[in-house]
């Protein structure tokens, strides 16, 4: 009988090892990323139409499985029906002059960690100097990045975390919208009621020149963070103005466009988002 109480015993501490090592394995790759480089770059396609999107979609920190595999075949259909090129790669070495020239827009499609070596970084950052079109999906603006250009310049404001009491709930988003807007709006809800996992940013883009297409009504959802004693500082929202998608246009002509929406794969599949992001792209790459 001791026996087997010792025998439990071990096989319950074993299990709770495991978890614990999990649970601590999981945090430290969501805020740190772990990191993964590749160095040879794909082969694209040999005929590109005139309007080319590249879809990068490489994490090497948390991973928005359902959200990336859901968006992948939803971006494809939306160049299909609009007569785009688009070529879709996690491999962060076409990360290269030569190869994002041939692009008017690069999607982050929920991209989080380091995803690229030094040297792929300033392509991108000299691509987008030159005139380049960015669009970041949500998880591409968390603060896992470590990058201060991507996270200042191009995404316009830093992650604080995510709505947690609960992570989903339904909130009401408002289009900012008015004639001087340069960003082609008026194709979108006024009034937009959705589930989504929220995100807070400690800085408001518009502090950054960026302009918001949406803001999300703090009144109507929760965006503390807490959670538990394993989170305890981060117990307050953006007031309110809180931008949840916006835009803007660079120094050098190049265009970014950022919609924190999209931690499920279900959300690919509602037609607002996809009108959403088909406008972004189309404005990112004018
Ligand atoms: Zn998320």
């Amino acid at each position: 009988m001791k026996q087997a109480l010792k025998t439990i015993l071990y096989i319950v501490l074993t299990l709770i090892t495991i978890v614990v090592i999990n649970i601590g394995f999981f945090i430290y790759k969501a805020k740190n990323g772990i990191p993964d480089y590749e160095s040879r770059a794909p082969k694209l396609p040999t005929e590109m139409n005139d309007f080319s999107v590249l879809l990068f979609s490489k994490t090497n920190a948390f991973r928005h499985a359902g959200a990336i595999k859901a968006a992948i075949p939803a971006f494809q259909k939306i160049a299909e029906d609009n007569g785009w090129t688009l070529f879709s790669t996690a491999n962060g070495a076409v990360f290269n002059a030569e190869q994002l020239a041939q692009f008017d827009v690069v999607i982050w499609n929920n991209c989080t960690g380091k995803v690229l070596r030094d040297e792929q970084r300033a392509a991108f950052k000299s691509y987008m100097e030159k005139g380049g079109g960015f669009v970041g999906v949500h998880g591409s603006g968390d603060g896992s990045h470590k990058w201060d250009w991507y996270e200042d310049e191009l995404i316009g404001a830093r992650f604080s975390h995510h709505s947690l009491q609960p992570q989903f709930q339904l909130a009401d988003m408002y289009l900012e919208c008015d004639s001087s807007s340069v960003f082609p709006c008026k194709h979108l809800a006024p009034k937009w009621t959705r589930s989504e996992e929220w995100y807070v940013f400690n800085n408001n883009p518009r502090d950054n020149g960026f302009t918001p297409v949406y803001t999300v009504d703090e009144n109507t959802f929760n965006p503390s963070g807490n959670l538990g004693s394993l989170i305890t500082d981060k117990d307050f929202g953006m007031g309110d103005d809180h931008p949840i998608v916006w835009y803007k246009e660079l120094a050098g002509g190049g265009r970014s466009f950022y919609s924190a929406l999209g931690h499920s794969g279900d959300a690919f599949a509602e037609e607002k988002v996809l009108e959403l992001l088909k406008r972004g792209i189309e404005w990112a790459g004018q």
